[in-house]
């Protein structure tokens, strides 16, 4: 059988294998914590699943525009309007299915072969892999000072003439960490004076904690949607827990999102219309869901960042927002992959090895969970790598003995 060179060159997911190993765990009856999940675990809003309810009853579900419907894309522009101070015109929308796909799309109409994009380390596993898959040259930049805040020097030292785009993601998945003003103004400015897409991956930016403010690109240029070089990625997976729904959108000049459309329009068409009524009605209704949402989460981390402290050897930086922390394992494990498969084997809670976000020694843990499962996960893993934890552990109605150290 032959395979694709490019195809070939995707990165298998570790995660993968961890959830198998888990689901297998799981089957057996075993009492796994899932501290890897990539999605909030609240229920969609009522009137999400009422829009969508109500295009199903009416039955006739069918293709919509490709970029969107009009309705939806009145709910995203006035999104914008009122969280970014920018009025985009029905042309400088798209919605996809899911940010991914609008991320996709968009590397895809930008990047010609040997393209060079800038990724942020630690970042989101799927931006290299996207940027291959479009034949493109994934760059990286790893602040080398722990803080996971890249600077604009280092960032600016990476640069070349094939440099077509720079990803940001603020705030981080996976490091929680939300980008200073000053970055964030001085990419601007960079990317505009040297003709480079400034790509914001902005899923999380109504997800952060005690009042910190999220730097919005569009604040630091005088260029309107047409001109700047700022595309602005959004969704409703995170925002308002709603995953499944696969709604995702692109903010970027006509031009661009005509060809995106164009790409689009050849490989899914238009996102589903019952998702799309789903979107459109979150957008619209209550929105004390997003704060809700955002005040359990923040309790979450609080009691997540507590119950790390007391693990002897671990440090871990405070997440300013999404429901992820990268702690630094490296006094333990140097290779996340072993680590995270030991954490599955002994203490039965999943993570994600920090390797996959170009993190390697770290591990992701995800707070979306509940209290008493991330009460229950750390005391587990301190468990079975903290010397100084005691030697015995209940892990459900079992008694376990710690005999490796
Ligand atoms: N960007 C980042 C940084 C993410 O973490 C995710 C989801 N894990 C996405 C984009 C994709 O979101 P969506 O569900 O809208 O495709």
């Amino acid at each position: 059988m032959s395979i694709s060179q490019i195809a070939r060159e995707i990165k298998e997911s570790p995660t993968l294998k961890l959830n198998e190993e888990a689901m297998i765990l799981r089957e057996k009856g075993e009492p796994v914590i899932n501290m890897g999940v990539g999605e909030p675990t609240n229920k969609a809003p009522i009137t999400a699943i009422l829009g969508s309810a109500a295009k199903l009853k009416d039955g006739n579900v069918k293709y919509t525009p490709v970029d969107g419907t009009r309705s939806l894309k009145k709910a995203i522009i006035r999104y914008t309007e009122e969280n970014y101070g920018q009025l985009p015109a029905p042309e400088n929308v798209i919605v996809s299915t899911g940010a991914k796909q609008a991320i996709f799309n968009l590397l895809f109409s930008i990047i010609d072969p040997q393209d060079e994009v800038i990724i942020l380390a630690p970042y989101w596993v799927s931006y290299p892999e996207m940027v291959k898959m479009v034949h493109g040259m994934p760059v990286i930049v790893t602040p080398e000072d722990g803080t996971f805040r890249p600077r604009l020097d280092e960032i600016e030292q990476a640069v070349s003439s094939y440099t077509r785009a720079i990803i940001v993601n603020s705030p981080n998945n996976p490091s929680g960490v939300i980008y200073s003003e000053e970055l964030i103004a001085g990419l601007v400015d960079f990317c505009e004076r040297k003709n480079v897409y400034l790509i914001m991956d902005d899923i999380y930016h109504k997800l952060v904690f005690d009042g910190k403010p999220v730097p919005s690109a569009y604040r630091y240029t005088s260029r309107d949607i047409e001109t700047t070089h700022i595309v602005v990625i959004n969704g409703v997976s995170k925002l308002y827990g709603m995953t499944g729904f696969r709604i995702g959108w692109a903010i970027a000049n006509r031009k661009l999102v005509e060809v995106m459309t164009n790409v689009q329009a050849q490989t899914t068409s238009s996102p589903s219309m019952v998702s799309q009524a789903a979107a459109e009605s979150a957008l619209t209704g209550v929105q004390s869901i997003v704060e809700n949402l955002r005040l359990g989460i923040q309790n979450n981390r609080d009691v997540t960042m507590q119950e790390l402290q007391t693990f002897t050897d671990v440090k871990v930086n405070k997440p300013d927002g999404t429901f992820y922390c990268l702690p630094d394992f490296r006094a333990y494990c140097s290779d996340s992959v072993e680590l995270a498969h030991f954490l599955l084997r002994k203490a039965l809670v999943v993570t994600v090895p920090g390797k996959e976000f170009g993190m390697e020694g770290f591990i992701r843990l995800s707070f979306s969970g509940t209290v008493k499962g991330i009460i229950e996960a750390v005391d587990r893993m301190k468990w079975a790598l903290d010397p100084n934890a005691p030697n015995d552990i209940y892990i459900g109605d079992r008694k376990f003995i710690r005999d490796w150290m």
